[in-house]
């Protein structure tokens, strides 16, 4: 039976090769409930959510690390979010006019944005150009170029499940890998198809595809979908708009609705809530300016 939303870790011994297994059921359809997007879009976003949490996972510190696809095809945007818990969620916009299944048929000329946004310090941001037809490209050349790291994946999706496998060499300080080492595991991984990845459980998915090979497997870690929208999220977006502009729609509307893109949760202020909201947040400046 497959093994459900959870991402295993594994390392070959002595190679100075770490590797990454993932499967995305339940938290997949927990992400694309809210949306209703054309079959080629729902495919990207699933594998767009599997290279997120697969990124996740190798970086060190307690955050957030997103992965925005922008560009001037049908599909104008695609984000994904994972957190350094797995705590997933994404969405796309698009046009009707959908043709063509690769990202880069439906996305055009654009960009991989890729943000890490740690707990505590400053947010981090790499951007490349989408130059192949998919988006493992866009990642491999970003830790090419950003980290000096040799990285491969394989992402999958369909409306079920998305999948992902990862390789990378360690960092330079831990290992050095051998370019023979990483030419022979990079070919065993490329051999791995849509179905074992969609279909088999991590351990028989890995003997299949290195059997010969020393590696170590950790212990599953799971993944589910979690929507960190909040009021006070969003009443600081507002904050952070031109008051004259926030009136006038308030005038205009009677209130200002505010969707999640990610849950489709509905946020409203009416006269009232935003006057407060702006009263006291223009009391608290004065309170730190005093102090
Ligand atoms: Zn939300």
């Amino acid at each position: 039976m497959q093994e459900k939303d959870v991402l295993h870790r594994f390392l070959f011994d002595g190679l100075a090769i770490r590797g990454e297994w993932l499967n995305l059921t339940e938290s997949w359809q927990a992400a694309k409930q809210y949306h209703q997007y054309p079959e080629a879009v729902t495919q990207q976003l699933g594998e767009a959510l599997a290279a997120a949490t697969l990124l996740s996972a190798t970086i060190k510190f307690d955050g957030n690390l997103i992965i925005q696809a922008q560009g001037d095809g049908a599909l104008k945007s695609l984000v994904a979010q994972s957190t350094n818990n797995r705590e997933i969620r994404g969405w796309a916009r698009c046009d009707d006019n959908i043709s063509g299944d690769k990202l880069s048929d439906l996305i055009g000329a654009g960009r991989m944005v890729l943000t890490i946004e740690p707990e505590k310090g400053e947010p981090y941001q790499g951007i490349v150009p989408l130059t192949g037809d998919r988006l493992e490209q866009a990642v491999e050349t970003y830790f090419a170029q950003s980290e000096q790291l040799k990285t491969r994946l394989w992402l999958f999706a369909n409306a079920h499940q998305a999948a992902g496998l990862l390789i990378q060499e360690l960092p330079a300080d831990q290992e050095s890998s051998d370019q023979e080492d990483w030419t022979r595991i990079e070919a065993l991984a490329n051999t791995i198809s849509k179905e074992e990845l969609l279909t088999l459980p991590c351990a028989e998915t890995l003997h299949r595809l290195f059997n010969e090979e020393p590696l170590r497997l950790f212990a599953a870690e799971p993944v589910s979908f979690k929507c960190r929208c909040s009021t006070k999220k969003v009443e600081s977006t507002l904050l952070s708009l031109d008051r004259e502009t926030v009136n006038e729609v308030i005038q205009e509307q009677a209130k200002i609705v505010v969707n999640c893109e990610f849950c489709s949760k509905q946020y409203q202020f009416d006269k009232i809530d935003i006057e407060q909201l702006f009263s006291s947040a223009a009391i608290q400046t004065q309170s730190k300016t005093r102090h």
